[in-house]
């Protein structure tokens, strides 16, 4: 049976990165989204987690390769709801799970979604993030895969009317929507807070469960709270139950440590009891418990003052540094005349943009 599996299609954004390493060019210049480079295109260590790194290795209680807790690093976790909610919140309605990164995330949020809410469809923004569809579709063939208009091509902006008229229009209750918290892949066009209200109201009026990937807060615009508002826009609207997958990849720059975390939004404690019960179930079957290496540098950084600090200063690091290479790209198009209109490289966030990266997948 083994000769009868169909030909998988290779995925793309992996085989770009592998026929960019396979290039002898020593000029080639690696253009594929998802790593943060530093001056020299090399991988940068934040030093945040440089620190916390070194206070792991000189304490002797962490010198050990034991196993978490299955649901998670505790610190991670308290400190991972604190990042999206905010303080104040009311944290017996809310089940969390740390998870194999954002991916991993994702993944558990369309297996739990599948099996508790049944969605009909789910919905994707045009375009998204490439695994989005791979993840549901590998969860539950199933359910339908729909995707609602986001980015206009012709004049390289944000489809909005699109996006809520199809939500409006053809969406059915119990249905998923996938939502970029902020930052989104690969267009590195936002909704406004304005916007975010009306994307709330269809999902009320609809009754649609929204799914956040929230892969890059404080990446985005180097402010925690800026890159978290729409969460806590739902978050406060009552009995809105909703869910967010969590990625510390790009914001520690922790990529290959896999450290994630999935929230779920429910509407009473039991219920949030209840979740995180079958949530620790899947946990187990499928990992049985999280990574933990990363787990304690992230754990470190959120529970230290000091750190916490140096962190923000990395996060805006990243991000200022960014948006002053988006800058110059521009004055050095607009310098040569380069045909085509290139303002919206300075609207777009992160490694994003639109019509530039467009045709590259992101990991
Ligand atoms: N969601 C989005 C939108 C992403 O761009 C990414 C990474 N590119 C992820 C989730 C997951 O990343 P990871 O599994 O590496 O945390």
């Amino acid at each position: 049976q083994f000769s009868e599996i169909p030909l998988q299609p290779k995925d793309a954004a992996f085989s770009l990165i592998e026929a960019f390493h396979a290039d002898p060019f020593p000029q080639k210049v690696d253009l594929c989204p998802g790593f943060y480079r530093d001056e020299n295109a090399k991988p940068w260590i934040l030093p945040s987690v440089a620190l916390a790194k070194q206070r792991l290795q000189a304490d002797p209680s962490e010198a050990h390769h034991e196993h978490l807790p299955m649901q998670g690093h505790p610190k991670l976790l308290s400190g991972a709801r604190e990042l999206v909610f905010g303080r104040d919140v009311e944290l017996q309605r809310i089940a969390s799970i740390q998870t194999v990164s954002g991916t991993g995330a994702n993944h558990f949020a369309a297996q739990l979604l599948s099996e508790v809410i049944k969605p009909k469809n789910v919905w994707i923004s045009a375009p998204s993030w490439i695994n989005h569809t791979e993840i549901w579709e590998n969860v539950n063939d199933s359910i339908n895969k729909r995707f609602y208009p986001y980015y206009r091509k012709e004049d390289q902006s944000l489809d909005f009317t699109g996006m809520v008229d199809t939500l409006s229009s053809q969406s059915r209750p119990g249905d998923v929507v996938v939502l970029h918290a902020c930052a989104h892949n690969p267009s590195g066009l936002d909704l406004s807070v304005e916007q975010w209200k009306t994307v709330a109201s269809v999902c009320v009026e609809k009754k649609l469960f929204p799914l956040f990937d929230s892969a890059y807060q404080g990446f985005a615009t180097g402010d925690l709270e800026k890159d978290a508002w729409a969460i806590r826009y739902f978050y406060g609207l009552s009995h809105l139950e909703f869910a967010v997958a969590q990625s510390f990849s790009k914001n520690f720059g922790i990529y290959g440590e896999r450290i994630g975390a999935l929230h779920l939004v429910v509407n009473s404690a039991e219920a949030a009891q209840r979740t995180l019960g079958r949530l620790l179930r899947l946990q187990r079957a499928q990992i049985t418990s999280p990574p933990s290496y990363g787990a304690k540098i992230v754990a470190t950084i959120l529970s230290d003052e000091e750190l916490f600090k140096q962190w923000l200063k990395d996060l805006d690091h990243m991000s200022g540094r960014i948006k002053q290479m988006r800058k110059r790209l521009y004055d050095e198009l607009k310098k040569r005349d380069t045909p085509g209109s290139w303002d919206h490289l300075l609207v777009e966030v992160t490694w994003f943009s639109s019509n530039l990266l467009l045709c590259h997948p992101s990991c």
